[in-house]
């Protein structure tokens, strides 16, 4: 068997696509959807995914800003800045780019946002919502695999998932989000004692952990759904300096039935669920449901 091999860019394009005209109706009625990501220090990597952010925001016709500050910022500079975020009408989302230096608490940080303007997911109010079962905001990672697997024709429904893989940002929504759908979850992480147990067993395996190409093809199921969402840099070898997934993609490919590349799967489907979840929230504020 040969893996379908489900394009990120493809399908992050169709879903833009449709948020354009969306953000365009919006604008018509005066109320062009807005984003401002907050980037504190210089991260090399943060500084690309922001700056992906706010360009992938402009291409789509939302307004977009970037508010950078230097490292050494006083927690309660940014604290201010996001007051002021919240009560501004014109701006729908506000993301506070992470990690954050050492020095913040990023938790207080993150429940400052005024959950509806949370479009990462990740304040508690919206994190209960989604345990329950009426998501306000879905964790931009875990929403883009949805995604993916709807658009596969790929209902989870009495299926066996496992997400390999416990971070609040991925494994933990995905691991809901699957539950919510009707599959039997099961989330495995650094403690997991008989991994290749666990991950045999998947219908639907979900690679979240940050191990260059660490799911070998013994370690999946025959006909299995592989869905990579790592992001790694090869530190030697012949490919040292490229991106790789946490799954050992050509070697894999051999025996899934469905299975997601790096680059080009999860990776813009992520920055494209910010674009939902920034419209939605303008959406809902002008009233109109969906
Ligand atoms: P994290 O470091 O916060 O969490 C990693 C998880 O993997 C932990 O729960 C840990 O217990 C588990 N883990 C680590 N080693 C393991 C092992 N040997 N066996 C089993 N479990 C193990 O990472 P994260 O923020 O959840 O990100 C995971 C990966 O996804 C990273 O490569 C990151 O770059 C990538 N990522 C990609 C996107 C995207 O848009 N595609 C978005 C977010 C994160």
């Amino acid at each position: 068997m040969t893996a379908k091999i489900l394009d990120g860019n493809a399908l992050a394009q169709k879903l833009r696509a449709d948020f354009k005209t969306r953000a365009e109706v919006l604008a018509a009625q005066g109320a062009r959807p807005g984003l401002v990501v907050i980037l504190v220090g210089e991260d090399a990597a943060s500084q690309v995914y922001v700056r992906n952010k706010v360009n992938a925001c402009a291409q789509a016709g939302f307004y977009s800003e970037k508010i950078s500050y230097a490292p050494d910022v006083a927690a309660q500079v940014v604290l201010d800045k996001i007051a002021e975020l919240n009560a501004n009408p014109a701006i729908h989302g506000i993301l506070v780019q992470l990690p954050l230096p050492k020095h913040f608490d990023t938790n207080a940080l993150l429940e400052a946002i005024a959950p509806e303007k949370d479009v990462d997911g990740f304040h508690a109010e919206n994190v209960g919502a989604l345990m329950q079962g009426h998501p306000r905001f879905i964790p931009c990672t875990p929403y883009g695999v949805m995604k993916f697997l709807a658009e596969a024709g790929i209902d989870p429904k009495g299926q066996e998932a496992v997400v390999i893989g416990r971070s609040n940002i991925v494994g933990k929504p995905m691991a809901i989000l699957l539950l919510n759908a009707g599959a039997t979850v099961t989330v495995c992480h650094s403690q997991t004692r008989d991994l290749l147990f666990h991950t045999r067993r998947a219908d639907i395996l979900i690679a979240a952990l940050g191990r260059p190409r660490f799911v070998t093809e013994e370690m999946v199921k025959p006909g299995a759904i592989v869905i990579d969402v790592g992001i790694n840099r090869l530190q030697d070898g012949p490919d040292a300096g490229k991106l790789c997934g946490d799954v050992d993609f050509e070697a894999v490919k051999k025996i899934a039935s469905a299975i997601t590349p790096v680059p080009g799967g999860v990776g813009p489907m992520t920055i494209t669920m910010l674009l939902a979840n920034t419209l939605e929230a303008a959406e809902r504020k002008l009233g109109f449901s969906r």
